[in-house]
């Protein structure tokens, strides 16, 4: 089913607000905290049960799923994985609320703490530190599109241990007379360390590169809050597409390098290390799902995607960026010119 949220005022769609951490009703600027408005809408949920079962069920069409957006009647249409999007016929914020209940519901969200404008701000100023970048990434149609999107995060909280030995030398030198002397000393090293890791971050979602996703990190954790649906409103979200069990072996292979890294670490002081034989075991305590917020931008040139990505909460910045070859070519040339000219001068001089 479909939710989405009325201002108790006017009944126009209420959005959160990144800037005032509050949901927002742009139509007649009522404004209510995310647990206020959850109020609001258990009641109506309430009522409307009691009258008839109005919101429609979903019909399905190969991929996609066709709900009825309770607004204004238009066919929503969504991937199976979407769980916050907009009517593309009236604009309003939708939340598909069965895919953020029960085993869908995610425990904790950061929520938004830049707004599309600063987003806006941030691409352009981005974009403008690329000369050789092509003038279609300028243009207003394009910074337009850029999209607050709640990326799926699994958090992971493990334990880990490594044994780990090594051998070792520290190397002296002495001068006497006109003698210099090379003392090297053998040690073997043994190391046992067990070490905690806290919410450990994979994200969970198909469509974004995990590397570029890693880049982004870190997310500031003192801003995780319990998860409410009302903190989607205006943006896009997604299930997870990879359960936690999907992704276990990608965050193990992180976790042994964190564990390996603070176990050499611990080995300080000697003029060479040489580590022999390690041995690591980890115990994954618990997996959370989170939701994390990401602007994106995806922008096509020359039969290729190119993906700007800002952190929502850090302001961040992880993307390619294309060349344009008329850019280049005028470089070039001038290249070429001042090359010619020095040339030029070099010759007439001499
Ligand atoms: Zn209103
Ligand atoms: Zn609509």
């Amino acid at each position: 089913m479909i939710q989405t949220y009325e201002c108790p005022g006017c009944g126009a769609a209420m959005q959160f607000d990144s800037e005032k951490q509050k949901m927002v009703c742009d139509h007649c600027g009522t404004s209510c905290t995310v647990e206020e408005l959850e109020d609001i809408r258990t009641h109506d949920v309430e009522r409307e049960d009691e009258v008839s079962g109005s919101f429609s069920e979903p019909e399905q069409n190969g991929e996609f799923k066709v709900y009825k957006c309770p607004s204004c009647g238009a066919e929503l249409l969504t991937d199976e994985h979407t769980s916050a999007t907009f009517c593309s016929f009236c604009g309003r914020p939708s939340l598909v609320e069965d895919r953020l209940s029960g085993v869908s519901m995610p425990s904790r969200v950061i929520p938004f703490k830049i707004n599309k404008e600063q987003a806006k701000e941030q691409y352009r100023a981005w974009a403008k530190k690329g000369i050789l970048t092509p003038s279609e990434f300028y243009s207003n149609s394009t910074i337009e599109k850029i999209t607050g999107m709640y990326v799926p995060f699994w958090l992971y909280d493990y334990n880990a241990r490594m044994e780990l030995s090594a051998e070792a030398t520290k190397v002296r030198h002495e001068t006497r007379g006109d003698y210099r002397y090379t003392y090297t000393d053998h040690y073997m090293i043994t190391r046992d360390v067990e070490a905690d890791y806290d919410k450990i971050p994979a994200d969970a979602s198909e469509k974004m590169p995990d590397d570029v996703m890693d880049k982004l990190e870190p997310f500031k954790y003192e801003d995780l809050t319990a998860f409410e649906m009302p903190y989607l409103s205006g943006y896009y979200s997604e299930k997870y597409n990879y359960t936690a069990e999907d992704m276990s072996q990608r965050i193990e292979k992180r976790i042994r390098k964190y564990i390996l890294d603070t176990t050499r670490n611990t080995i300080k002081g000697y003029t060479t290390v040489n580590i022999r034989h390690t041995n690591s075991r980890l115990n994954k305590q618990n997996a959370e799902y989170a939701l994390m917020p990401v602007w994106v931008l995806n922008c096509r040139y020359k039969e290729k995607d190119y993906l700007f990505t800002l952190n929502g909460q850090t302001g961040k910045i992880v993307a390619d960026r294309p060349v344009s070859k008329e850019k280049m070519a005028i470089w070039f040339v001038g290249i070429a010119v001042v090359v010619f000219v020095i040339l030029m001068i070099i010759g007439f001089a001499f």
